[in-house]
Order: structure tokens, then sequence, then C-alpha cells
């Protein structure tokens, strides 16, 4: 009979809705999420009702006030954005999964200009009549990389099935086989050549290819040459790969263009700053190389995008294509791409502004300034949680320089009252989730990724793994 009793005392929705706690939730949250958060909550409890023994239910008793925190917390969580800001503890700078480049702080304006509000996304001001989209980035494009002429689309996989497309449909392709590389698990070369409509004509071996190779396939069908930087992985040891100079003049000898995709992309020599050398647009375009294609948000630090630099006889041809249609950026991107690149002017301020580069090139002496102050300011706040400094290296990420391990100052996080795992875990689940990596039974901090204003939170959200363990 209890059991009974208790199911029709269940509240209403009506009555609950009409209560003055849930009346201030509904104040600063949309009605429907509320209604079915009370809906859930009241069903948790009937399926608790029904669960629970007869002879217990002598002390069961309906908590509203228990219920309507349930639905506050409940409707808090279902609330938030799907797509939020995290920090990147884990110290691989270009993070494919955390959102790769970081947009510099110094463009916010700019781009808040134009997105909130009309701008000159396609008119011309001089004529007062229509313009074109690409003309906002292709001048800069070319005073920064030396190109004739530029195009930009969504992304650099975009890019190169827009380049073969235009260049190569239904003729042939000379691409080695140590360069029929996957990125990211979803970029495979011989897949965005089959998409394009050009044949792919493979030579070589994995892990040498001569000029000749390429030389015994060249016939009247064959469109181009491509050279895909095998941006991911290096095959180290007995390797031959062909210059892009040496493509160049068996190019020029038979008159078929030479495509580059360089996948990263860099304006910037980085052997200056003390890292490997990476090729830039502007060398490959000074060898020779007919067409160039690079990622935006890579080594540039720039929007998601995908950039078509080189001859304006071939870009010309892209403009006109219908996919560029389909591959067309946004105002958004534009705008954070042209300013990212006006950075590019003064090279001194580009590596100060664009955290990519900022990231990239910071000093070990720096790093560890940076991991002193963050091990202090969690010192202070933990009872039951050891911090360590040590000595180990971040990553460049996002496909580019992948052997290149930066070195520098991590804190490893442990305790003797939770396991690696429960921190990691609460890190990841904090209201600005922390995302880390665990090593040795320890959860792992890598300043260089972290920003200064990052500490407190980070700070925080530890003292809290110890406090939420106290209750
Ligand atoms: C990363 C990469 C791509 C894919 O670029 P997205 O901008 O992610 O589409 C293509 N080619 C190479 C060589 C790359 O490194």
């Amino acid at each position: 009979m209890k059991k009974k009793e208790l199911l029709s005392n269940l509240p209403k929705i009506d009555e609950l809705l009409n209560k003055k706690e849930i009346q201030n939730i509904l104040n600063e949250f949309p009605r429907i999420t509320v209604v079915e958060s009370i809906r859930n909550q009241v069903d948790k409890l009937r399926k608790k009702i029904l669960k629970t023994e007869d002879s217990e239910l002598i002390n069961f008793k309906i908590d509203i006030n228990d219920l309507i925190k349930n639905v506050f917390l409940e409707v808090k969580e279902a609330n938030q954005m799907s797509l939020r800001r995290v920090v990147n503890a884990t110290g691989v700078v270009l993070h494919t999964n955390l959102g790769r480049a970081l947009i510099s702080e110094s463009i916010k304006e700019a781009l808040l200009d134009v997105v909130c509000n009309y701008s000159t996304l396609e008119f011309d001001l001089s004529s007062g009549k229509r313009g074109l989209r690409y003309t906002h980035v292709e001048e800069i494009l070319c005073k920064v990389t030396g190109a004739e002429a530029a195009l930009v689309v969504n992304n650099n996989a975009a890019a190169v099935l827009l380049v073969l497309n235009t260049m190569a449909k239904d003729r042939e392709v000379i691409v080695s086989r140590g360069q029929l590389v996957e990125i990211g698990g979803s970029f495979r070369v011989p897949d965005v050549m089959k998409q394009s409509g050009a044949k792919l004509v493979e030579v070589g071996t994995t892990n040498k290819t001569h000029l000749f190779d390429y030389e015994d396939k060249i016939n009247e069908e064959t469109a181009a040459i491509l050279k895909v930087h095998t941006s991911n992985y290096r095959i180290l040891g007995f390797t031959k790969e062909v210059e892009a100079e040496d493509l160049v003049s068996l190019g020029k000898r038979y008159d078929i263009p030479v495509i580059e995709d360089i996948g990263s992309g860099t304006l910037i020599d980085f052997s200056k700053y003390g890292l490997k050398k990476e090729p830039t647009v502007k060398e490959s375009l000074e060898k020779g190389v007919d067409i160039v294609t690079f990622s935006g948000d890579k080594l540039l630090g720039g929007p998601q995008a995908g950039i078509i630099v080189g001859r304006k006889e071939y870009i010309e041809k892209m403009k006109k294509n219908q996919l560029t249609r389909a591959l067309r950026v946004d105002k958004m991107t534009l705008t954070a791409l042209e300013a990212t690149l006006r950075l590019y002017l003064n090279e001194e301020k580009a590596m100060r502004e664009i955290p990519t580069l900022r990231m990239l090139t910071m000093s070990i002496e720096e790093l560890r300034e940076k991991a002193n102050k963050l091990y202090q300011i969690i010192r202070e706040r933990v009872k039951n949680i050891e911090i360590d400094l040590i000595d180990g290296y971040s990553q460049v990420g996002g496909g580019a320089l992948p052997l290149e391990k930066l070195p520098s100052v991590l804190i490893a996080v442990s305790s003797k009252y939770f396991t690696a795992n429960k921190i990691e875990v609460s890190l990841r689940n904090y209201k600005i989730p922390i995302i880390t990596r665990i090593s040795d039974e320890k959860v792992i901090l890598d300043v260089r990724t972290i920003k200064e204003e990052e500490f407190e939170i980070i700070a925080e959200a530890i003292k809290s793994i110890e406090s939420r363990d106290e209750q």
C-alpha cells in the first residue's frame, strides 16, 4: 500500500513549474530544457520507489528541495555549449582534436567588427559594385609568399582536390609511392586524387623514388607531377626522394606543371629559432614549383583554410571552377586569415602575437619560469596532492615537424589518495575542462600550451579534487 501512496504523491510537473525556485531557474534557462529535466527527475524518483523493497519504504521520503536542486544541476549541465573552450595541458601545440592553431587575441576586434556588422565581403568600395570575396586575402598572400596569385578554400584537403580537378581531371598525375600518405585519418592522397577525377600514376617504391622513375611515366596523358610533403612521418635510413628543383626541371623539359602539397606550410624559417628546418612556402615557389597548397591552421597559426598559391594562369582557372563555389570560405575565416597574414608583415610581431609561433619557440628558461610559477600557485592550494617539476618534451602536432621533440618543463600530479586516472577524469570534467595525459601513474601538465591566465583555473580544479573527496 505504501508504494502506491508514494507513487501518487509524486509531484506533478505543473505543480513544480509553479514553484518559486523553479520559476527562478526558468528565468535563466530555456523552458523546454527545464521541463525535460523535471520529467527526468520525477521519473528517476518513480523508478527508485518501484525498485525499493516494501519493507524499506517506511523511511522513504520524497524530498522536493532535493529534486529541485537536481533539476538545477541537470539544466545547467544541459545548457552548456557542446563546442567549448578547454585548457590544453598536453603540450601538443597543434592538437587537431583540440582545434589546432589558436587565433591571435590581437585580431579579436577585427574579427568581431566584420562578423557582427555588414562588411565589404563581396563589395568593391571604389566602384560601388559587386566585388570578389577572394581579393581580401590574395594581395597579402602574394606579398608574404612571393606568389603571382592565390586562392583560399575550406581546408588543405579541399585545396588539393580543387587543384587536381582543375589541372588534371581525366588525365594522369605522377606521384611517388613514398608520398601516398594518410593524414589525420581522413586525408588520403590516393582517395583525394580519385575524387578529383585525376588518374594516379604511382612511381618508385616506399623508401626510394628516383628522377628516372618519374620520367619513365611521362606521356601525352600526363597533366602534372605532384609532390606531397610527408608531414606526419619520416622514413629513415635507406631512402631517396626527388627534390622539388629536380622535379621542376623535369617538368620544364616536358612542359608539365609541378604541384606541391606542403601540408603545414610555414612562412617562417624555423631553423632561425633553433628548430628543424621546414621548407617555407616562399622557398617552394622560388624553386619553380607551379602550385603550392598548405593549411591555414597548422604552422601558419590562422583559421582552418586551404591556401593555394602559384602561377596566375592556373589559379584563374581554379577561380572559375564550379567546385570553388562549394569549397568557399566564409567571412569569419577570411577575416581571421587576412588579419593573421598581416601580422607576418613584421616577423618579430608575428613571432610574438601568433600563439602557435610563440609556443613553438619558447625557450627552456622561459618554460622553467612558467612551470615554477604554476607549481607555486598549485602548491599553495593543495594538501593531499603531490606535485613535482620534471623535464620532458612537448610535440608540435598537426603533422608538422614529426620528429621534433621540444624540451619542456612538466608538472607531474599524483596522490596517495587518488589514482592518476581519477585525477585525469576530474580535471577533464572540470567546468573548464583541462586536458592532460598520464605517464608513470602521474598526471602530466605541460606548460608550453597553457596560458598564464589559465594557471588559476588549473589550481582551482586540482583543489576541487581534494574538497570533493572531503564532502
Ligand atoms: C595536414 C595535411 C593535409 C590536410 O590538411 P587540412 O587543412 O587538414 O585539410 C594535407 N596534406 C598534407 C601534406 C598535410 O600535412
